[in-house]
């Protein structure tokens, strides 16, 4: 496959694309989304047009081939490999000694650190027959911490002409400190299904923060939207199961029968209000990733969220990129933290008023 093969991850593709073409590539990547295939797919081509033979040195196609006809709208000449030539397919037949994979064991589901220890000996070492070493870790969430600590360094100081490249689908199983040596991209996924009253307070919020007023006052206005549509949801969770209960149905209930539907029912709110609060989250995490793209400057067409789209571009233009970047960096801590039972209005409060808008 060629970068022109992903056609339902234009944005990605076009910064990796323009990185390639000025050569200013990141030496660490976090690709993340919703398709481990896909990360995997596109890590896969970024290594074969790091070291494509039909791209000569200044990166410009040998006019014989095919990648010479793709033309961008302005005309510059878009990078893609040829998918063609030896080098291209031996990294698709993962056959190539510079183009390193690693994945979870099979038993253990974990990256461990020999793993890591041996990728790191061979990423240490010059290329063999190739311009680029480039390391793929696929599931980058199953390196247990002694594994990630043991390639840090190499994160941070990677040897000339190598790149790492880091896929998950679970970022917010991430560590911190790998998260920060990395710049990271995050796919477009068909992953966003909003309630429709979560989409509509998705809609408020985010014409509210569009709003010039990005003070501390506006993010407490913010951090308030967000609190009542969660005490909301959870009325409405507890409503519902509630009536569904055989609690419901049985008034002669043996009570230590009733103190256990009574457990059970606590229980399967909590479930069900810690899912859907991870729905909504996810939703505002959606939204703030358009708001990195709009800061980039890229076409609303792009966007997950077509809806809120303008809210977006208005917000993208007031905050740089990194700012908009560290914004999804403090919703997926937030997630991190609601998910290991973090007090929740603690985590809220104090991640609602990092955002910058
Ligand atoms: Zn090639």
């Amino acid at each position: 496959m060629s970068f022109g093969d992903f056609t339902g991850q234009t944005q990605v593709i076009q910064l990796l694309q323009r990185s390639l073409a000025r050569e200013r590539l990141a030496h660490g990547y976090l690709f993340t989304g919703h398709e481990l295939e896909v990360l995997e797919g596109v890590a896969r081509t970024l290594a074969k047009t790091l070291n494509c033979q039909a791209i000569d040195s200044r990166n410009q196609f040998d006019s014989n081939r095919r990648g010479a006809e793709a033309q961008s709208k302005k005309g510059e000449p878009t990078i893609d490999s040829c998918d063609q030539c030896d080098s291209c397919r031996r990294i698709e037949q993962l056959n190539h000694p510079d183009v390193l994979w690693v994945r979870p064991e099979s038993k253990s589901r974990i990256i461990t650190i020999d793993q890591m220890r041996e990728l790191m000996q061979t990423v240490n070492l010059k290329p063999t027959i190739a311009q680029y070493k480039v390391a793929i870790i696929s599931g980058a969430d199953r390196l247990n911490p002694q594994a990630a600590n043991a390639f840090l360094k190499t994160l941070e100081e990677p040897p000339s002409k190598s790149i790492l490249i880091l896929l998950t689908t679970e970022p917010q199983r991430i560590l911190e400190t790998i998260l920060s040596r990395c710049l990271r991209l995050a796919f477009a996924g068909e992953g966003l299904h909003l309630s429709n009253p979560n989409a509509a307070w998705l809609a408020s919020f985010s014409a509210e923060a569009a709003k010039a007023d990005s003070g501390l006052l506006g993010r407490y206005r913010l951090l308030g939207m967000l609190l009542a549509r969660l005490t909301a949801q959870k009325s409405e969770i507890e409503k519902s199961l509630t009536e569904n209960s055989p609690l419901a149905k049985y008034e002669d209930l043996e009570p230590k029968m009733r103190e256990k539907l009574e457990d059970e029912l606590n229980a399967s709110v909590e479930a069900e209000y810690r899912r859907q609060r991870t729905d909504l989250i996810s939703g505002l995490q959606w939204w703030l990733r358009d708001v990195w793209l709009a800061a980039l400057g890229m076409n609303t067409e792009m966007f997950s969220i077509p809806g809120n789209a303008a809210a977006a571009s208005t917000a993208g233009q007031r905050v740089s990129p990194a700012e908009a970047m560290e914004n999804l960096q403090v919703i997926e801590r937030l997630q991190r933290q609601l998910n290991s039972n973090v007090q929740e209005a603690l985590a809220l409060e104090v991640g609602l008023l990092k955002l910058k808008f």
